[in-house]
């Protein structure tokens, strides 16, 4: 009889319909072990595919078959949000402590993963594979738009979505996932991802303001955030600025003047006026010289189309001098190649970072405040030009440890051990409250599974 038909199995299966995490208690070759597992399979009565993620025994089984005939449901092993739901002798866990759960559960399923895919361990030469390869379809895309062989709307999309896995490989090696003992490979996979994203800041200046945003998360000093809109109220000039970082900065330069002076203060601690000027100096050009270059050619390229199209609706074109012409069409070949697919890869990424980071009102340190999962329907379009970050990006906020790809690999499984210790799923009302928290929450995270939107549901 398979091993989940007992009754209090079912028991456990409808307190959490989405995470399915069974409550086990067993002997495997004498060893005691305890824990729960999850993801299983069961077909002839064994388990396939079964991850111990918690439990004294939890390494020793990880990513290996379990045979239910050695294993029996004990209530002394309940998942947490079990307990968390009984009404009886619970004791309600902080968000530290959820946190600390979370933690460990993602980081054995990624554990899991590793052990069922051996081919994981060879995580440099992936790295280096991925962005190699990103950066070749790019380039194979440009060569068949150039030829002639690919429109300009087939062109544009595919570039885009290319060069988002550059910008996935750019966060990874912030991280000194790729690498770590030679730091001159790391540089050149940054160098190369900048040169192919080249609307972004310097990603050496980038390296400090991330390790800052995984610090002050939500904070006025999270420059990161702050400088893609993260905490703005809603409207055409957020839109705006959300399209194009330099509008971005030029359309609130006190905001960002003050946000630049306080992640300055806090992440750089400057000790007298030549540190503080030299560190303003670092921010001021740490688009140079890319990100201006490439700025400055889409405002080229805009404003030409905007007053030649204009011009010639009121029946007056305008006959442009002929250097103007060929240097117009050598830049509009650059901007279906390079400029267009970042501009909107740019904007996806923008648009979904900046939503799903909560803003203003997180507890210091809170990591269940400082993010949503954002991954409704109605995103899809935007994720596929930043690779399901609003789904997965508050996954790393966890588990920093966790290449790209191995998040989206258990992301199935993580996201349920994320709802499950309260973090917001789909929480729309964010655009309406300029990304602050539906509430100043001081409280446990239960009182958040509470107040879960209904587009959670979802
Ligand atoms: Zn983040
Ligand atoms: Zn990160």
């Amino acid at each position: 009889m398979p091993f989940w038909s007992t009754a209090r199995l079912r028991a456990y299966t409808q307190l959490d319909k989405e995470v399915r995490w069974l409550g086990v208690k067993g002997d495997k070759g004498g060893t005691a072990l305890t824990g729960w597992v999850t993801k299983q399979r069961c077909r002839d009565g064994v388990f396939k595919q079964a991850s111990v993620v918690h439990g004294q025994d939890a390494k020793a089984l990880s990513g290996k078959r379990l045979c239910p005939s050695t294993l029996s449901v004990t209530s002394d092993c309940l998942p947490p949000m079990t307990a968390r739901k009984s009404k009886s002798n619970a004791p309600q866990m902080t968000d530290a402590q959820r946190t600390q759960i979370i933690r460990q559960q993602v980081s054995a399923l990624g554990d899991a993963a590793r052990a069922r895919h051996p081919w994981l361990a060879h995580q440099n030469a992936i790295g280096l594979a991925i962005q190699l390869g990103a950066i070749a379809g790019m380039g194979l895309c440009s060569w068949l738009y150039l030829t002639g062989s690919l429109p300009w709307w087939g062109a544009i999309p595919l570039i885009g979505i290319l060069a988002s896995l550059t910008h996935e490989i750019e966060h990874d090696l912030i991280h000194l996932l790729y690498f770590k003992n030679r730091p001159w490979v790391q540089h050149a996979l940054l160098l190369l991802g900048w040169l192919s994203r080249p609307s972004t800041v310097n990603p050496w200046v980038r390296r400090q303001m991330h390790f800052h945003h995984h610090k002050k998360s939500g904070h006025s000093s999270d420059f990161e955030e702050r400088a893609i809109t993260n905490g703005e109220p809603w409207g055409l000039k957020r839109f705006l600025m959300t399209a194009d970082s330099m509008l971005s900065i030029v359309l609130r330069p006190l905001t960002m003047r003050k946000v630049v002076r306080e992640y300055i203060r806090e992440a750089e601690k400057p000790r007298n006026r030549a540190e503080w000027r030299a560190a303003s100096l670092r921010k001021l050009l740490s688009f140079m010289p890319l990100g201006h270059a490439f700025w400055a050619a889409w405002h080229a390229f805009v404003l030409f189309h905007v007053v030649d199209l204009g011009a010639s609706w009121l029946g007056q074109p305008v006959a442009w001098p002929p250097e103007v012409l060929s240097a117009m069409s050598v830049l509009n070949a650059v901007t279906v190649c390079l400029i267009a697919p970042n501009i909107v890869r740019n904007f996806s990424l923008h648009f979904i970072s900046s939503n799903m980071h909560y803003y203003g009102n997180v507890e210091p340190g809170n990591v269940l405040q400082q993010t949503q999962v954002l991954n409704h329907p109605l995103f899809w379009p935007l994720q596929l030009f930043c690779f399901n970050f609003g789904a997965t990006h508050a996954i790393h906020h966890f588990v920093v440890g966790q290449p790209f790809y191995l998040r989206q690999m258990i992301a199935s499984e993580a996201l349920p051990i994320l709802r499950s210790h309260g973090v917001f799923f789909n929480d729309l009302g964010t655009f309406g409250r300029a990304n602050r928290l539906a509430q100043a929450h001081t409280t446990s995270a239960t009182s958040r599974k509470a107040e879960q939107p209904v587009a959670a549901a979802a």
